[in-house]
């Protein structure tokens, strides 16, 4: 309890300290107004500031225009949800386009899995891409019930084989027999999902390898990030240091993202200080199990995620995780990008 409270009080002395610096300005609201960047703050400060002239209201208020123009602009949202799959990871987005994608399934294959009731919840009928970020249990087992409940479009996969494990071959072959499209992008490579959004994997294994260590399978994760508009997230899948080392020394300020996928569930061997100060996160989003046994995230995790300036976020404390990029404001006019 103290140190839930220590947590909390830390938090918002970092936070407020960020914002008082302007780094994460687009905490404001990425939805409300154009997502910021810390360049074009003052300017956009002084926008939201300024006293707006007084709009001329027609009185009885007309009704809103109904039809297309309402039903495309409702749609021109990217949103991401980091669901609370337990301990394991997934990530579900809704593109601007229409079209999804989903990165990961979570740890359970079950009809009554928490990922089969957010998928239902949320109607879905097919979808466009399916990332295997890598070939752990925690990410792969959901997509079982995936690909045994949805038409999937597109898979894209890495070339590392988990020696560790035989189900997750028997989940490729499967997914081979479905005819579904199966891919491997490489690092660099674009991937064409929305016109309007640019998905760039910085990591991923292209070509054909073996591993019993979890470390290289992790390393081996497919790493994304799409950007939209003027925000980002960045998919940081289960990488480790060395990983974020050679992304940080290759890509450099190019992995600056508005939110981040905390890589490896916030796992100590991961998040370093030098990849925290590249992506420079806002919010930065963590899938763990409540009571899981690896005590993840890791305090020391927090604390430089704190330090960095992100506003945390858990989905063993706080449930699925929304961030939306473009959103119209909610008829409460708050922001999407933080609803619960
Ligand atoms: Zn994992």
């Amino acid at each position: 309890m103290v140190d839930k409270m220590l947590r909390s009080i830390i938090s918002a002395l970092l936070k407020a300290a960020a914002a008082a610096s302007f780094l994460c300005l687009s905490l404001l609201s990425p939805v409300l107004i154009p997502p910021l960047y810390a360049g074009a703050a003052l300017d956009s400060l002084n926008e939201i500031t300024a006293p707006a002239e007084s709009p001329v209201v027609p009185w009885p208020p007309e009704p809103p225009a109904a039809g297309p123009a309402a039903s495309v602009s409702a749609a021109r949202a990217l949103n991401v949800y980091f669901i609370s799959v337990g301990q394991g990871d997934s990530e579900y987005i809704e593109l601007p386009n229409g079209k999804n994608a989903l990165i990961d399934g979570g740890p359970s294959k079950s009809t009554g899995s928490l990922l089969a009731q957010f998928l239902a919840r949320h109607n879905v009928t097919k979808i466009d891409y399916v990332v295997l970020s890598h070939p752990h249990t925690d990410h792969y087992t959901g997509l079982n019930y995936v690909f045994s409940n949805f038409t999937v479009g597109n898979f894209y996969d890495t070339r590392m084989d988990n020696l560790g494990s035989a189900a997750d071959n028997a989940l490729r072959d499967r997914i081979r027999g479905l005819g579904v499209n199966v891919s491997y992008p490489a690092p660099g490579d674009a991937l064409d999902w929305d016109p309007d959004v640019q998905a760039k994997v910085f990591n991923s294994c292209p070509v054909s390898t073996q591993s019993f260590s979890g470390q290289a399978v992790n390393n081996c994760s497919i790493v994304i990030k799409a950007a939209y508009q003027r925000s980002s997230v960045l998919f940081a899948g289960d990488i480790e240091n060395e990983v974020e080392s050679a992304l940080v020394s290759k890509y450099g300020g190019e992995l600056q993202a508005d939110a981040l996928k905390v890589a490896h569930h916030g796992s100590s061997t991961s998040s370093g200080e030098a990849f925290l100060a590249a992506v420079k996160p806002c919010d930065a989003y963590i899938s763990a199990g409540a009571g899981n046994n690896y005590n993840l995230p890791a305090a020391a995790v927090l604390a430089r995620l704190w330090a960095a300036g992100a506003t945390v976020h858990q989905t063993d404390m706080d449930g699925t995780q929304e961030f939306s990029i473009g959103a119209s404001p909610s008829p409460a006019g708050q922001a999407l990008a933080f609803m619960r």
